[in-house]
């Protein structure tokens, strides 16, 4: 057993609890489900095909037809899909379930199952959570695969590789209390000598995990981070095991070198400093999807200025002990927090560059995957997908490519054949019915018709 399994406990200790409350309700089982003349947004096609019957049968997607299938023998529940337009159940490519989103002067412990029911109470049936304890994750993949956990499919890896006093290191020092604070550099998996590479992958893959996630960025500002050497050796060394590597960047020389590298997702897009043109040209090439997170940096820059406003879905969705810390002039706590205020400060210093940044990687046909961070101060379960989606329109996106990054691009960010994030036969029942078409009209999505996940209804408490 690991050192940091045993510490879980301890890590735990020191936090509050918030009260459990209840975002949706499942039907107990998967059931048969023929939805009616419904319009099909496939995840890929910009056109949606006009008045199809969708038969879901045991949570899966049995057939997509022109005309009224054969239901002889078949309990099937029917809904009505006409006027309405269905999607593939959205997915988050950036999380982290055991996150709180509190702020350190005023900490929270996590609560995953709440966590879980935020994301799928937005219509979000998967999601990748890009650093955490495996073993617990692991934990919550099986309990949701056993349906024993109401939430999406959880794709995971470890607590990401870095080096030491690098990101997350010195922020996750600021929320543990002494004297665990004092043990995050032994416990994160770090590198130093290149030939370490191999075992500490190795060692790494001992953990069950979906992928491997490095860092290499500067949070805060001037703090060691991961060379190109580091990183290409610890790339090699788990494509050779078959993995897949998201890279954490900031900077554009970070982006460019973990591509050079070997990475195969970046993690954020570049929030430090400006792009030129050529190093957009150079990401857009490589064809590595960048998960860009544009909604938690623009939100710590307004925590930073003491004027951060919840969206309408966040004053509903994230309890009141997490959100009103940050809340308008509340946030400007954050200047007493030395390491943390040095990276929102930095933030804000570069928020002039962001939609620069943004739209010269467009222009050069960048590939934009979609994702939160959340949960972090700032950036919450299921809330702040909405407002990402928003941004991403803001930043240049169309509606479509909003919706078909939200769906198959982020699921093929490394699976080769992925059963979700389209509207296929022989795909997973994850779907959203909404009342209008989200191509036209993306706010739609904030108030679904209805959302299934693996075949199962689940019904939206409203509070
Ligand atoms: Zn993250």
């Amino acid at each position: 057993m690991k050192i940091y399994y045993l510490l879980m406990p301890l890590m735990l200790f020191g936090c509050n609890s918030i009260e459990e409350r209840q975002l949706i309700e499942s039907t107990p089982t998967a059931e048969n489900i023929l939805i009616t003349n419904v319009d099909v947004f496939d995840g890929e096609d910009s056109v949606l095909t006009a008045n199809q019957y969708l038969l879901l049968e045991g949570g899966i997607i049995k057939s997509i037809t022109t005309n009224l299938p054969d239901t002889v023998g078949l309990s099937a529940h029917t809904i009505n899909g006409f006027g309405k337009t269905i999607i593939p159940g959205l997915i988050d490519a950036h999380v982290h379930l055991s996150g709180s989103g509190a702020v350190p002067w005023d900490n929270y412990r996590a609560n995953e199952s709440y966590n879980l029911q935020a994301y799928l109470h937005t219509g979000i049936t998967t999601v990748y959570d890009l650093g955490g304890l495996s073993k617990g994750l692991e934990e919550l993949t099986e309990k949701v695969k056993e349906q024993t956990l109401v939430g999406p499919d959880i794709f995971h890896t470890h607590i990401p590789i870095t080096v030491k006093n690098s990101h997350p290191i010195p922020l996750t020092e600021i929320m543990l209390p002494w004297p665990l604070k004092t043990m995050v550099n032994t416990i994160s998996p770090t590198i130093e000598a290149v030939d370490e590479a191999d075992d500490l992958i190795a060692d790494y893959l001992e953990n069950e995990v979906d992928f491997v996630k490095l860092i290499c960025d500067q949070i805060p500002p001037g703090s060691p981070q991961m060379t190109y050497e580091q990183m290409k050796a610890l790339i090699s060394a788990a494509h050779k095991n078959k993995k897949k590597v998201f890279v954490h960047i900031g900077s554009p020389e970070n982006a460019v070198n973990a591509i050079k590298a070997g990475a195969d997702v970046l993690a954020h897009g570049v929030w430090r400093g400006q792009l030129t043109k050529e190093q957009a040209e150079f990401i857009a090439r490589s064809k590595v999807p960048l998960i860009y997170t544009l909604s938690g940096f623009e939100n710590i820059t307004h925590i930073h200025h003491g004027d951060y406003t919840p969206t309408r879905l966040d004053s509903i969705v994230v309890p009141h002990e997490i959100l009103s810390p940050v809340l308008g002039e509340n946030g400007k706590h954050v200047h007493n927090q030395e390491v943390m205020n040095a990276f929102f400060e930095s933030a804000a210093e570069n928020k002039k560059y962001w939609k620069q940044n943004f739209r010269l990687l467009l222009e050069a046909g960048a590939v934009i995957a979609v994702g939160t961070d959340s949960n972090l101060p700032g950036t919450y379960a299921g809330s702040t997908y909405l407002q990402e989606l928003e941004l991403l329109k803001e930043y240049g996106l169309s509606n479509f490519e909003i919706l078909k990054a939200a769906t198959t691009t982020n699921a093929n960010l490394f699976l080769k054949s992925p059963d979700f994030g389209s509207v296929k036969v022989g795909h997973k029942a994850n779907l959203i019915l909404l009342d209008r078409n989200p191509i036209e009209d993306l706010t739609t999505l904030e108030s679904p018709s209805l959302i299934i996940k693996n075949g199962k209804l689940i019904s939206r408490i409203s509070y």
